[in-house]
């Protein structure tokens, strides 16, 4: 029987490069994958799901009103689809993750799920929080903060150096920047970027080194 897999982590774990490795694991055995991207992310060009490591794949996009069940089924009408990736699946509405359940549990087709668990204010993403309740199989990549502890915090570091702790959960088109720590140095930062912006320390760069 198929099952609804969540891969979740921080930023920076391999998690495109997990997925493309299993979309091929597929294809190197002659079974058809379909790959899905969030439409938000624009870090490298449209209708791809990108690597660290150089590798790349073609991927359909999906927005909140992208519905994955119509598509995933008229795909499978066409020619028989044998698995499904999701990258970003964080950016998946609760809706979507209900489509996604029932491809699993009336198609019978496996859905891969890839993404973050939680935002740079340490809450739950609404696609990840689905996954997190539904999923079959919850599977953590992990990742690890300078001091090598496993990094399970993201900050969302501003364009001076220092990190934001307020704002919109997914910052478009903006050129902050993402870094995976533990918990430990996540709650020291914010701190730290509190009494800068109070005044009570003066405000320079943090560096995670
Ligand atoms: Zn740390």
């Amino acid at each position: 029987m198929a099952q609804l897999y969540f891969y979740y982590s921080a930023m920076n774990a391999g998690k495109s490069t997990s997925l493309l490795q299993s979309s091929y694991n597929y294809n190197e055995r002659g079974m058809r994958t379909l790959i899905f991207t969030a439409e938000i992310d624009n870090r490298f060009s449209q209708g791809k799901v990108s690597s660290r490591i150089g590798l790349s794949a073609d991927a359909l996009l999906f927005s909140p009103t992208t519905n994955m069940a119509e598509i995933i089924k008229s795909e499978n009408g066409i020619k028989k689809v044998h698995c499904v990736l999701i990258d970003e699946c964080q950016f998946l509405t609760k809706q979507q993750v209900e489509q996604l359940c029932d491809i699993v549990d009336n198609c019978d087709i496996p859905v891969l799920c890839y993404g973050l668990r939680t935002d740079f204010s340490g809450e739950l993403f609404a696609g990840s929080q689905y996954l997190l309740a539904w999923a079959d199989k919850l599977v953590e990549l992990k990742t690890v903060c300078y001091c090598g502890r496993k990094a399970n915090k993201v900050l969302r570091i501003g364009n001076d150096g220092i990190p934001v702790y307020e704002g919109a959960q997914v910052d478009i088109g903006g050129n902050e920047k993402y870094i995976s720590v533990c918990r430990k140095h996540y709650t020291e930062a914010i701190e730290q970027a509190k009494l800068m912006n109070q005044g009570v320390i003066p405000k320079v760069a943090i560096h995670f080194n």
